[in-house]
């Protein structure tokens, strides 16, 4: 039989992508999504697939189904979608994580969660290793993102330690590319929309703060390597993400560039919380599952560029 695989935020920007590769393998794809981010359209080619399956279902309600592996992704990542209903925002991740890990318990699934480098906050700690326990508001607007992904960590290892479940916890980096949802406000699709239609760019702040940003294909394979690694026992967390890291300025000056824009660069107020730095320490995902990213910020631009191209004139 198989590999039986669940999805959940399968059909958002991440979830599409990873869709794709298990597919590919031959794996049955349950993908469960509640459209909350997420679109048909980015899984629309899978469809008609005989391995893979669609269920719309807010994963926040208990979910019965018999799965091998469980891939935890079900969560909105832009900070204006998870701000919009911070409290959903919230039970996604715990309520969420916790009826997963149930689901995983009962099925003895392997189970793997996306988690995110905002469980560092603010970093004071430059790059940011696995052991660092961050500098994060608990209190703020990011909080219902940072915290509620922190406690799903915990949850994750309580079940672990109290249940031996086979858990795989991946902290994901700033990642871009083809699918992402046009006006999710973050800073890779706001610029290149911006300069695609000729508008503004807007920077947030004096444009200093940075970021590392890793193309889409290469989180997909650290996902699957993580997975997929045959150390039992290897919880992680482990950091994914590409550790070349730019100012928000030279981001600008990049896609201004790549698109051959003439749009000029607006100053805007820096959002509160918004963090000065990051940049993934990866020499765990290095050592432990032979993962590096490969694609280049000028090469993922170029197929980024071109997605949003197509979409921009499709609504044309
Ligand atoms: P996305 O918003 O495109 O995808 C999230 C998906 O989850 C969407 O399809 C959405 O409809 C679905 N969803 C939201 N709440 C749900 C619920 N209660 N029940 C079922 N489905 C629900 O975002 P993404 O960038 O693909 O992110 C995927 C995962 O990776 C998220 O957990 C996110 O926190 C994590 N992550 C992403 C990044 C990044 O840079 N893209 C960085 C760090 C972490
Ligand atoms: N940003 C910006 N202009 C935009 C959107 C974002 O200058 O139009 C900045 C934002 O303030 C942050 C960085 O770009 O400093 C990355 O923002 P994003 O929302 O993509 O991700 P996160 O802050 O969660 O890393």
């Amino acid at each position: 039989m198989n590999k039986r695989v669940l999805v959940t935020g399968g059909s958002g920007f991440l979830g599409s992508h990873l869709c794709d590769a298990l597919i590919k393998k031959n794996y049955d794809v349950l993908c469960v999504d509640n459209f909350f981010t997420g679109t048909k359209n980015n899984i629309m080619h899978l469809i008609d697939k005989k391995n893979f399956e669609l269920l719309r279902h807010d994963i926040t309600f208990p979910l019965y189904v018999e799965v091998d592996e469980i891939y935890n992704l079900a969560c909105p990542a832009s900070p204006i979608h998870y701000q919009f209903d911070p409290v959903q925002t919230t039970k996604t991740s715990v309520h969420g994580a916790i009826n997963m890990l149930g689901l995983a318990k009962r099925t003895k699934a392997r189970i793997f969660q996306a988690s995110t480098s905002e469980v560092y906050g603010d970093p004071i700690v430059h790059p940011q290793p696995e052991s660092y326990w961050g500098n994060v508001n608990p209190i703020g607007p990011r909080s219902c993102y940072d915290e509620g992904k922190r406690c799903a960590e915990t949850l994750f290892f309580d079940y672990y330690r109290q249940h031996n479940l086979d858990i795989k916890i991946v902290r994901i980096f700033n990642t871009y590319g083809p699918r992402m949802h046009p006006n999710d406000g973050r800073v890779v699709s706001n610029f290149i929309v911006q300069a695609l239609k000729g508008k503004d760019i807007t920077i947030y702040g004096d444009g200093t703060q940075t970021r590392s940003f890793c193309y889409v294909s290469d989180m997909i394979d650290g996902f699957i390597k993580m997975m997929e690694d045959t150390e039992y026992g290897f919880t992680g967390p482990v950091n994914l993400g590409n550790p070349t890291e730019y100012s928000i300025f030279e981001l600008a000056e990049n896609i201004l560039r790549l698109t051959n824009s003439k749009s000029k660069i607006i100053y805007k107020d820096l959002p509160q919380d918004d963090p000065r730095q990051r940049q993934p320490d990866i020499a765990l995902a290095r050592a432990a599952l032979k993962w590096a990213p490969t694609v280049s910020l000028e090469d993922g631009l170029k197929e980024a560029i071109a997605y949003f191209r197509g979409i921009i004139l499709s609504y044309l």
